[in-house]
C-alpha cells in the first residue's frame, strides 16, 4: 500500500424524520489546507481537531443526502463527482444504500460550488441522473453563477468553478426551478443562509417536532467553526456575512434543539448543538442498526 490515505468504505446512515426517510451518504473527501482558514492558526486548528477526537488533517468529508418522501426521491446536492480529484464516491454509496440513481426525480441544491454540483453532470452537460424532473436552486445562486459580468471580472479559479456550475445547469436546463420563497415542496422549506455564496440555502425537512435542518456549508471544519464561529474559509464569497449567519443559526438550533446535518460534517450523520459556558458544542447522533 503506497498511499498515505486509504479510502473509507461507503458510509451510509438512514434516519426517519416524520414520514421522510433521510439517507445520509459520504461522497468521499476533498483535500484542503488549514491555511485556507481565517481567524485561526494552522497549528491551533490541528490541535483543536486532535482534541475533538477526529483526524487532525485538512481533509473535508463531503456528504450527500437522499430524501424519500411520498412518491418523490430527492437528492440534496451531488458531491464533487471527482472534480479536482475530490469525492466521486456517490455512485458506490448509493449502491450500498440500495438507492437506484434512476429513481431520483428531484434535486435540491444548497449552492453551486464544485463539491456540491460536480456529481450532477459529466462533461459536455451530460446529466448523470436521467430521470430528474426538477432541480431547485435559490434564484440568487443561479443568477450569480450565470452572470457574465461577474464571470468576466473574476479570476481563473472562479471561472473554473463557474464553468462546472454552468455545465451542471445546462445538463438540466429545462428542469431548473429557481426559487425565492421558503415553502418549496410539501414538508420541505428553504432556509436562506446567504454569505458562503450569494444564494447559499439550507433545507428544513419535516415538522416542528421531528425535523432535520440540512444546513449546507454553514461549516467546513465542524469542530473548528462551531467552537469558533468567527473562523471563515477562503471559499466564502462574503466571509463577514457567512460568520454572522453562522452565529445566528447556531444560536437558533441550540435554543430549539433542532437536529442538523451538513455537507461537511465529519461523517454522514445528524447532530445537535449544545451551549456550554457561552460556547457551542457539537454532538453527533449515533448510527443505529435499525431505523
Ligand atoms: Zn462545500
Amino acid at each position: 500500500m503506497n498511499h498515505n490515505k486509504i479510502y473509507q468504505a461507503p458510509a451510509v446512515n438512514k434516519k426517519l424524520y416524520g414520514n421522510t426517510l433521510v439517507t445520509m451518504l459520504s461522497d468521499g473527501y476533498l483535500d484542503a489546507s488549514f491555511e485556507l482558514l481565517n481567524g485561526i492558526a494552522a497549528n491551533e486548528a490541528e490541535a483543536l481537531l486532535a482534541r475533538s477526537g477526529v483526524a487532525p488533517l485538512p481533509c473535508i468529508n463531503i456528504n450527500v443526502f437522499v430524501l424519500q418522501i411520498g412518491k418523490r426521491t430527492i437528492l440534496v446536492d451531488s458531491g464533487a463527482g471527482g472534480i479536482n480529484g475530490w469525492g466521486g464516491r456517490l455512485e458506490v454509496a448509493l449502491a450500498a444504500a440500495e438507492i437506484d440513481p434512476l429513481e431520483i426525480d428531484t434535486v435540491l441544491l444548497t449552492h453551486a460550488h464544485p463539491d456540491h454540483i460536480g456529481g450532477l453532470a459529466a462533461p459536455f452537460a451530460n446529466p448523470v441522473f436521467r430521470n430528474v424532473q426538477e432541480i431547485y436552486i435559490h434564484e440568487n445562486e443561479l443568477n450569480f453563477w450565470c452572470n457574465d459580468k461577474i464571470y468576466a471580472s473574476s479570476n481563473d479559479r472562479f471561472k473554473r468553478n463557474a464553468d462546472f456550475a454552468r455545465n451542471a445547469f445546462k445538463a438540466y436546463q429545462d428542469k431548473l426551478i429557481p426559487f425565492k420563497n421558503e415553502a418549496i415542496l410539501p414538508g420541505i422549506n428553504a432556509v436562506p443562509l446567504f454569505g458562503h455564496t450569494p444564494g447559499h440555502t439550507g433545507y428544513l425537512i419535516g415538522d416542528e417536532k421531528d425535523a432535520l435542518l440540512i444546513w449546507g456549508d454553514l461549516v467546513h471544519f465542524p469542530y473548528i467553526q462551531i467552537a469558533q464561529p468567527d473562523v471563515t474559509i477562503a471559499f466564502d464569497s462574503d466571509p463577514h456575512q457567512a460568520a454572522t449567519v453562522r452565529k445566528k443559526l447556531l444560536d437558533r438550533v441550540a435554543t430549539d434543539q433542532l437536529s442538523i446535518s451538513g455537507m461537511h460534517f465529519n461523517l454522514p450523520a445528524s447532530a445537535t448543538i449544545h451551549r456550554k459556558n457561552n460556547k457551542y458544542l457539537l454532538n453527533y447522533d449515533l448510527w443505529s442498526p435499525v431505523v
